[in-house]
Parts: C-alpha cells; structure tokens; sequence
C-alpha cells in the first residue's frame, strides 16, 4: 500500500495511479477502461478537498445522509464532480439518493427496483445502477444470491432502470480472485459489460480479471477511525 501519510492524499494519489497503470500494462488493458473511485466515507470535507485539487473528480460514499451534509458544498465549489452510492440503500431513501448521485452501485432486491423506478420517473432523472452480487454467499451481507441475479435484472428493466454491470465484496480474509472471476463470469453471461470490483488491497487483482469500477478509500484517505 502507498505510503498513508494523512497530509500528503494527492502524493497517495499518484501512488495508486502507478499501480493501476502498472496493473493495466500486465493486464494488457487501456487506463482509460478503469474508473478509479475515492472511497471518502467518514471523510470531511477538508480531508476531501486536496484530492479535488489534485484534480479527481470521482469519488464515492455509503450513506445518504453522510454525502448529503458533505457534498452539495463540495460540488458549488467544483461542478464536474462525479459522486457514487457504493453502500446499501434503504427504499425510504430512494429518492433523495436519486438526486444526489451520479451512479448507484448497490441495488441488491426487489422493493429497491421498485422504489428507484419510482423516484427516476418522478425526478425525471435516470442513475445508471450495478447490481450487487453477494458473491461469497455469506448471511448477512448485502448483495442479491446469485439465484436470483436473472429475475432481478428482469425487474430492473422493466421498471426502466439502467442497470450497467455487476458489484461484489468478496469475503473478507481470503483471496479475493475467485470471487472477481465468478463476477466476471455472471456479468459476461448477461451481457452486462462493466465490473465494480476492488478496494485497496486488491484493486490490482480486481483490474487482471476486469474490474471498470475500483473502490479504493483507505489507500487514499488513510486508516478510517475506528467506531
Ligand atoms: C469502504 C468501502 C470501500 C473502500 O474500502 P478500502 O478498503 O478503505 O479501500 C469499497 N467499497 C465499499 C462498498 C466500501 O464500503
């Protein structure tokens, strides 16, 4: 991992863009197919601001509310920001979702479809989405059972959702590959062409298997505090 000094994320910054770029060249893939985004959950806004400076502009959080205090403020200062929900997402909050973010990466049931679909058509906006895969089959995680992946794409686009590719967590503590793989292989089987995939101690192997979408927080921010 990139030295985590906190004073220095635009140095961080260019650390992760070498191993991206060195990931890509073994991998035989254009940088340009790869979407790196800042994971600044429990960031604050002063903490965020230097890598918007350093020039990134995609950046993604797991809270509604959290990205509602912090961001409107960030975006009036700069307009071209990119922001993405990569953390689950109650129905209740479906519509303000809607209008703060660029992307949703963890529609993962049905009465979400439902709830989205809705507040798309009354925003008059659509978010392109992903469909959350709880990959390694664990209880209590986010993500839909693999099971039920074609019904729920099915829904999805009845309901007018654009739904751009696959998301997964892999479990924690193992090696992350076979879990990417298998992700791969379920977006390629629907053709769906974009995979979110990868976080900061494994976005090098995300990308060999074919990762559009890394997640990366902590390589970039530092170690979050704990609680
Ligand atoms: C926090 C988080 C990340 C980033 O994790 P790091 O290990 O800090 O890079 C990525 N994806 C999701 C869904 C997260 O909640």
């Amino acid at each position: 991992m990139p030295d985590a000094t906190p004073e220095n994320p635009a140095r961080r910054l260019a650390g992760i863009e070498t191993e991206i770029a060195q990931a890509c060249k073994v991998a035989r893939r254009s940088r340009d197919a790869i979407a790196l985004i800042a994971v600044s959950k429990t960031r604050t806004a002063n903490e965020i601001r230097p890598l918007i400076e350093a020039g990134h502009r995609r950046f993604g959080e797991n809270r509604v509310q959290e990205a509602a205090t912090k961001w409107p403020g960030l975006r009036a200062a700069c307009a071209d920001i990119e922001l993405h929900l990569i953390g689950q997402l109650q129905s209740n909050k479906a519509e303000e979702a809607v209008a703060l973010f660029d992307c949703i990466h963890s529609l993962d049931r049905m009465s979400l479809i439902e709830a989205l679909s809705k507040a798309m058509a009354k925003a008059g906006k659509r978010v392109p989405c992903f469909v959350q895969v709880n990959i390694g089959e664990e209880e209590q995680k986010g993500g839909c059972a693999i099971a039920d992946l074609p019904t729920l794409l099915a829904a999805a686009h009845a309901g007018g959702i654009e739904i751009i590719g696959l998301m997964c967590i892999p479990p924690a503590d193992v090696e992350p590959a076979p879990y990417f793989a298998l992700l791969a292989e379920l977006a390629a089987r629907h053709g769906l062409s974009q995979l979110s995939m990868g976080m900061s101690d494994d976005f090098t192997t995300a990308i060999m298997l074919g990762a559009t979408h890394i997640r990366v927080g902590t390589a970039l921010f530092g170690p979050r505090p704990v609680g």
